[in-house]
């Protein structure tokens, strides 16, 4: 039996540590000193209005400026996180700043949205509702423009738990998005009954979704199911016009990915939006909403 005890998260520590190489252990005291020393940097990618190509929203993604490794992505660091039990240290710091962004983004776009992703392990945090609450009423944030997304794994592991979280979220007056949605194994069944107001297509069905007939019938199944439960429908990982043009005939109008903008630092958002209002929005149009 090996000896368990509690990490900041409040989680059990991982006992599989023990077995761990030498690199993977360097790689976690690498992490931890990272978050300390606020080596992590907030990303954003644009989710667009494909019809009007206005902004609706912004997607918050974290990424780690590595000292040595140099910048990785949030699936090269993220699953290290959760066994440190240091992940929802880390998505308090995000909604902070997140948060923090959004009152300052919006005295100039009042209509502005950020998207934060939660990892499952944050839905077990009972504080994170009065913690989220707490930072919309210290910045005047509306609650509704803040945008949570989960994917449906962090929903199979606990859950009960996990949608009695969902439930206390909407009260609150954020909204919920499925992220990654046809990767996981929950039925479209059960998107009835989850407090949610959006899905989000899966990059691996979007990418090629012009030159893939599978990738359309099961893009098409999604876009109709969720209409007709009354949900919207974001579709990710769009890289080129072709792809738009597919997804506007099959009625899904909202979207994000590479064709549009890769991500880029958070600090930049405000420039692009002025920049893509100049060149590219209808002459005269006003600030996106
Ligand atoms: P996600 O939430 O599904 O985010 C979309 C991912 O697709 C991002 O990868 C984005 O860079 C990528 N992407 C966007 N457009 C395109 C495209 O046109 N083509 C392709 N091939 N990819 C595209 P990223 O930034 O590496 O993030 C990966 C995942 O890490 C995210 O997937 C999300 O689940 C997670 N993640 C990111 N930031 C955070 C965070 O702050 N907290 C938590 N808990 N998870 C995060
Ligand atoms: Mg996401
Ligand atoms: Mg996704
Ligand atoms: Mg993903």
């Amino acid at each position: 039996q090996h000896h368990r005890w509690h990490t900041p998260d409040n989680a059990v520590f991982d006992p599989g540590l023990l077995t761990y190489t030498d690199d993977k252990l360097r790689f976690m005291a690498e992490l931890r000193q990272g978050i300390e020393q606020q080596q992590l940097a907030l990303y954003v990618q644009p989710q667009m209005d494909l019809k009007q190509g206005t902004l609706e929203a912004a997607e918050v993604l974290v990424r780690w400026q590595h000292p040595r490794l140099g910048q990785l992505a949030p699936d090269d660091f993220l699953e290290t996180a959760e066994q440190l039990g240091v992940i929802y240290s880390l998505t308090q710091w995000v909604l902070q700043q997140s948060i923090q962004s959004l009152a300052e983004l919006q005295a100039e776009f009042p209509a502005m949205k950020l998207a934060v992703n939660l990892s499952s392990k944050d839905l077990l945090q009972d504080e994170l509702v009065d913690f989220i609450q707490a930072l919309l009423l210290q910045h005047q944030v509306r609650p509704a423009s803040l945008v949570l997304e989960l994917t449906e794994r962090a929903l199979t592991h606990e859950p009960v738990q996990a949608i009695t979280m969902l439930l206390r979220l909407q009260q609150l007056g954020v909204e919920l998005a499925l992220d990654d949605f046809g990767t996981g194994f929950s039925s479209l069944f059960h998107l009835r009954q989850l407090p949610i107001s959006h899905v989000k297509i899966d990059c691996s069905f979007i990418n090629d979704l012009h030159k893939s007939d599978t990738h359309i019938a099961i893009t098409g199944a999604i876009i109709d199911i969720a209409r007709n439960l009354g949900l919207g429908v974001v579709a990710e990982g769009i890289e080129e016009k072709q792809v738009e043009q597919k997804l506007l005939t099959m009625g899904c109008t909202r979207g994000q990915g590479f064709y549009y903008s890769r991500p880029f630092e958070l600090k930049g958002l405000a420039p692009w939006l002025k920049q893509w209002q100049k060149s590219s929005g209808p002459a005269g149009s006003p600030a996106p909403e």
